[in-house]
């Protein structure tokens, strides 16, 4: 069985790491949108496939698919669900469980990244942006004149507002540099990202009576039989 794991996330890693231990033959593929990734163990391919008519052509070496991408990684798992339909190949979605059941009152549910500026805006003027690198245009209308802090991995495209203060770094974060960061911020963002890696900022917003507004996740393409753990994807591998 050859699979094919979508990833760039930490779950794709572990996943990939279970695979090659199991001696199943997997290959890793990445966006290329990072400059470092952290790789996976096993064979890796990096870049796009250009599409869903390249998806479908790149399948034929392929088995099986997991797309174990972000759950803000909607274009891959939407192209990954139509080019395995097209092809029949069967496709499994991994995706870790969002932060919803750890939510408090001070977290504001927004459904885009516009309605989140917007309420950032509102809420404070020293916003601490954890959006990613990708969003931060569409913050830039509403709080271009704002003591904005935003985080992200790599340097972004865009040329940023000169109030803004941009701060490169990469998870995972810990609860004590997350207060220390965040302790003149008066409002947080970030996306329904889950995990734990980026979750030490929600507790020090907490502990510092900082509004948090949480941008949604969209519905991922209908029909992806999905699991949540690598537990679980491993399982349903194995009866493949
Ligand atoms: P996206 O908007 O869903 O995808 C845009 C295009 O990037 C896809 O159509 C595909 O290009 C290419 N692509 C995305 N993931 C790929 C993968 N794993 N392997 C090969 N090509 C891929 O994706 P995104 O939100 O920019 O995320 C890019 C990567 O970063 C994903 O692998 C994701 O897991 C990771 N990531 C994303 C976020 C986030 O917040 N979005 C956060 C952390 C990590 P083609 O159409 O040419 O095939």
């Amino acid at each position: 069985m050859k699979v094919l794991l979508l990833g760039g996330t930490g779950e794709a890693r572990d996943l990939a790491e279970a695979l090659v231990a199991d001696g199943i033959d997997v290959t890793s593929s990445l966006a290329g949108r990072v400059a470092r990734p952290r790789l996976p163990v096993g064979p890796v391919r990096i870049g796009g496939f250009g599409g869903v008519e390249g998806l479908r052509s790149a399948l034929a070496e392929y088995d099986v698919v997991v797309d174990a991408t972000h759950p803000f990684a909607l274009g891959m798992s939407t192209n990954a669900a139509a080019a395995c339909a097209a092809e029949d190949k069967p496709l499994l979605r991994l995706e870790r469980p969002g932060w919803g059941d750890r939510a408090t009152p001070s977290w504001i549910w927004v459904d885009t990244h516009e309605q989140a500026a917007t309420v950032a805006g509102e809420l404070g003027h020293r916003p601490f942006l954890t959006v990613g690198r990708q969003e931060l245009a569409r913050f830039v209308p509403k709080l271009r004149d704002l003591h904005v802090l935003a985080r992200v991995v790599d340097e972004p495209d865009i040329e940023l507002p000169e109030t803004w203060e941009l701060l490169t770094s990469r998870g995972p974060y810990t609860l004590d540099g997350e207060r220390a960061l965040m302790v003149d911020r008066d409002v947080l963002v970030t996306k329904d990202s889950g995990g734990s890696y980026t979750w030490p900022k929600m507790e020090a917003a907490a502990e510092l009576g900082i509004p948090v507004v949480v941008v949604r996740r969209a519905a991922g393409p209908a029909g992806v039989v999905t699991v949540s753990s690598v537990a679980d994807a491993m399982r349903w591998l194995r009866t493949r």
